[in-house]
This record gives C-alpha cells, structure tokens and sequence, in this order.
C-alpha cells in the first residue's frame, strides 16, 4: 500500500506538506514500511489536503480535507484497523465534479507524480513525440493538428494548425517555438496546474510542434510568481533531457530540440505574443505592430510559434488517439475539451476539463454544485479581465467559442468566476477595470488615459457620487478604447463595463440617481 499526498500549490496552501510530516512521524513511531509520494492538483481544491491510499492491486480510497490528527487517525484505525473513515472519504457528489469531466488536458493530474519522468512514459509519455519524429512529416503532424481542430487555448482560439504552419512556411534556418506561460487573469490558475501537475506533457507537445515548424529552440515564458511550477517544469526539462527527449539527436533521427525557461516579471501585458517576444529579448515588454506576425518575424526577427500551456498539453493525447477522436468531442465550431478555473461564489471550486458544447449551467450547477448557500445565481464573469459577464438568462449558453462572444463575454483563456445575487455588477466592473488600467503598458492614448477616466467614473459612481450622464460617458470611452487601442488588452478592456451596462443598467442607475 501506498500513500498519495496532493501536493500541487492548493494542497500545499492548505497543508499538504504539514500532512506529510505528520504521516512520515507515524509510520516511523510505528515502523510501517508504506510508500510516500505526492502528486499534483486533480482540480477538487476545495477538498485539499488530499491523500490517496492505493493498495498494490490498484484499488484507491480518498480521503479529503487531511488534518494532521486525520493522519494518525488513517493509519491506525483504517490501515491498522477496520474503521472505514467514512467521515474522510470522498463523497459521492463530490466525485460528481470529476466525473463528468473529460480529462484530456488533466489526464494525469493529481494522478502521477509530476517530478518523475518514469510516471508520466508509465502512462505512454513521449510515445506520441516519437511517432511524431520517428514516422510523420511536418506537414502530416500538422494535417493531424487540422483534422483535431485544436484552437489556441490561451484566448484568441486561433487554429493551431495554421499558425504552426505559418511558421513552417516562413523562410529562415532558425525557428523557435515558444510556450506562454504568462497566465495572469485574476481567478485563473489553469496553466499553473498544468505546470505544476503534468510538466512533461507540456514539454512533449513543445517537442511535436518544434518538429512541425523545424524549430531546434524553445522557450517557456513563466510568470516569476509561479515557484512550486518553475521547479518542478526545470526537473521536468533536465530529466527529458537525461532521457534523450530532449537535446540533439532525438530519437536517433538526427532532429535537434532544446527548451530553457524565462521567468517573467509579472506583467499582464506580456501574455501578449509580441509583449512576451519584446520582454524575451531583454526590452521592456510592450507590445509591437502586427504584421509582421511573429510566425514571420518574432524571436530576434526569425519565425517564431507562440502557443499557451493548455494548447501544447493537448497535442500529445492527439497523436496518441487521432485528431478525429478529438474532433469528435465538443461543437462543430470549437473542437475538444477546455479547462475552466471555476472560482467565485460556487460551492465546489477548482479546476474543471469539460467537452466544449455542454452549457455554463453544466458547469456551474452540475460540476460546481450550484451556488453556495443556495441563494440565487446572478452571473457569470468570463475570460478575466477581457471578458465579460453573462447573467442568469443566459445560463443555457453553450460554451463554444461563437457562442461565448454573442453574449458580450469571450472564451479568453478559462477564468470563469461565479456571482450571486449580492454581487454589487458595478463594483465587480470596476474591479477588472481598474487591474486593466494598472497593467495597461501606456503605449496608447486610449489605453492608458481612457482606462483611467472611466476608473474615475466607476469609483464616483461606486462611491455614491454618480453623476446624471456618466453611464453614456463610459459607454463612448469603452467604444473609443475598444477602436483607439493597439492591442488585445486596451481592445477588450471596456469589455466587463460594456456587458454590466448591457445586463445590469439598473444597478448603475441604482447607484448613480437612488444612491443605493
Ligand atoms: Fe499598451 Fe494598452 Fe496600447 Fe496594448 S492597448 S499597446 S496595453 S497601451
């Protein structure tokens, strides 16, 4: 038997690693020969600290919430005892939140231990990478992309075939490929999971693209606020690399591949591709024009892919199965799975994987359980601080790409945060709006003194001293910004206001002539 300890940043905030200690000093007091080992983050957070104990036929029983008394309490009443612990184990609608997911992203997270490379090949890793060096062409590794319809996950959701391909196309010896790994919405920790769960599924995908564009150099851009992800993706690089995955000569078919990280400084604005490129040749990270496109001229000038964490995890699962058995899930317009961080005002919070077409009332009350306390949904914010909020009414959407933007709100990169029916709307705007000022890089008029007058105005308007015409005042900055700014972050900035103003005009109205 063994013991299992979640110990992905959740785990560890709620206290994994005190729990670890705690069962190390048990079965030492009584001389227990039981395995100890960690693993990621399978996406419950909310039922952190959790322990699995797996027996050596397989068989798992989870225990959740792990206190360091639960500790002493598994170990001599249930593994040197008969007691069940019912009161510890999983529930059953608990186990609802993960059974109906589809795992393709986390299909091994909180399952293997992310720091050791024989568990990710004990689950065929670095199978998919050499089928792809070993037997197909570039143009049939991404013909494969194509059939699957996989669309960049990190916001935009353009196909990853053609930008693979671009840079393919695009003339020039050297080509990189680069990972964003600069997740930065509040309420969003999709790509940290990834990271810090799974890491040699994201260098694998990396693997198969740079084959497909003829890249022989990568690079994850990692925000520096992810530590525990940037230890164990550095251990994850050096075991691939210990196991010719990585390095020269891959797979003995004489193709040259190697990855470093670049932490990067916390900026919001450099999850922007030409930001990200500025700040990883050294200059302050800013966004450039486009064209060129980095798929011509991006790295210090020469072809340059750009996808994020969960785009690149999902390549090898495709190669493994067949772009057609990914295809085959979700909508015709948005194939495959997406991964939601599902935070707010929802009783089961945390990570979720779900196929794209079910509808934000799966996710919330079927996944999520519903709203905490029972009280009344009041709406959904989706795609961070790009993004927008839909209400109750539009809780049958489904969540597909074209749908998601009718209602005013984008797919962005999967930070969906839940409100109830005491959510202030205005004050939940001026919360996006006022991070999208601070992380506005000041390039564009619009951008950075637009942003900042409507800040003012949310503030008077929150404070009690609205003004009669403020609402169509925002209402002309948020178009002026949308048109007037150069990049995706001053494009979408008014995004929260617009839709508040579009779902919840009385409650602006409230506040500015009721003064409530
Ligand atoms: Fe910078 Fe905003 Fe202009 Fe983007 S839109 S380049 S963040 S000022």
């Amino acid at each position: 038997m063994k013991i299992v300890i979640g110990a992905g940043s959740c785990g560890i905030a709620a206290g994994a690693h005190k729990v670890q200690t705690a069962f190390e000093a048990i079965l030492a007091e009584k001389n227990l020969d039981l395995t100890i080992e960690q693993t990621g983050c399978i996406g419950t957070c909310y039922l952190e600290p959790i322990v699995d104990l797996i027996t050596e036929d397989g068989k798992k029983l989870t225990f959740v919430n792990v206190t360091t008394a639960d500790a002493r309490r598994i170990v001599e009443d249930y593994v040197l005892g008969e007691d069940e612990l019912k009161d510890l184990q999983i529930s059953d609608s608990d186990l609802t939140m993960i059974g109906k997911q589809k795992r393709i992203v986390l299909r091994n997270s909180g399952i293997i231990d992310p720091e050791r490379i024989e568990d990710y090949q004990a689950v065929d890793g670095y199978l998919a990478a050499k089928k792809c060096l070993t037997e197909l062409s570039p143009e049939e590794i991404i013909e494969t992309v194509k059939i699957a319809g996989l669309k960049g996950r990190g916001g935009a959701g353009f196909p990853t075939w053609f930008k693979w391909d671009a840079a393919r196309k695009s003339p020039g010896k050297t080509k990189y490929m680069v990972c964003n790994a600069d997740e930065g919405d509040p309420g969003a920790f999709m790509d940290r999971s990834v990271l810090e769960s799974d890491p040699h599924a994201l260098i694998e995908g990396m693997l198969i693209g740079a084959k497909a564009i003829g890249a022989n150099e990568g690079v994850i851009y990692v925000r520096a606020e992810y530590p525990l992800a940037i230890v164990r993706l550095q251990k994850a690089i050096d075991q691939a690399r210990e196991n010719g995955f990585l390095g020269n000569d891959i797979f003995e078919t004489g193709f040259d591949f190697d990855l470093r990280i670049k932490a990067g400084a916390g900026a919001f604005v450099c999850g922007e591709e030409t930001a990200l490129i500025a700040s990883l040749e050294g200059e302050r990270g800013m966004p450039r024009l486009k064209p060129p496109f980095p798929a011509q001229k991006g790295y210090w000038n020469a072809p340059t892919n750009i996808n994020n964490v969960e785009t690149f995890a999902n390549v090898p699962w495709i190669f493994r199965n067949g772009g057609e058995a990914y295809a085959a899930l979700g909508t015709a317009e948005s194939k495959g799975t997406k991964v939601f961080a599902l935070t707010g005002k929802v009783k089961r919070g945390g990570l979720v994987e779900i196929p794209m077409g079910l509808t934000l009332r799966d996710v919330i009350y079927e996944i999520g359980g519903g709203i905490k306390a029972d009280i009344a949904f009041k709406a959904v914010q989706m795609g961070g601080p790009s993004g927008g909020c839909i209400p109750a009414s539009l809780l049958d959407t489904q969540i597909d790409y074209a749908e998601i933007t009718k209602t005013g709100a984008i797919m962005g990169s999967g930070g969906m945060v839940v409100m109830d029916e005491n959510t202030c709307m205005v004050d939940m705007a001026r919360f996006f709006l006022d991070f999208t000022c601070k992380e506005s890089c000041g390039k564009c008029t619009y951008c950075r003194v637009g942003t900042t007058r409507m800040l003012e105005i949310l503030n008077r308007i929150t404070q009690g001293e609205g003004l009669d015409g403020d609402i169509e005042l925002l209402e002309e900055l948020c178009y002026k910004i949308k048109d007037g700014s150069m990049c995706g972050l001053g494009q979408t900035a008014p995004n929260p206001v617009l839709t508040t103003i579009k779902y919840f005009r009385n409650e602006y109205e409230d506040h500015i002539y009721h003064k409530k």
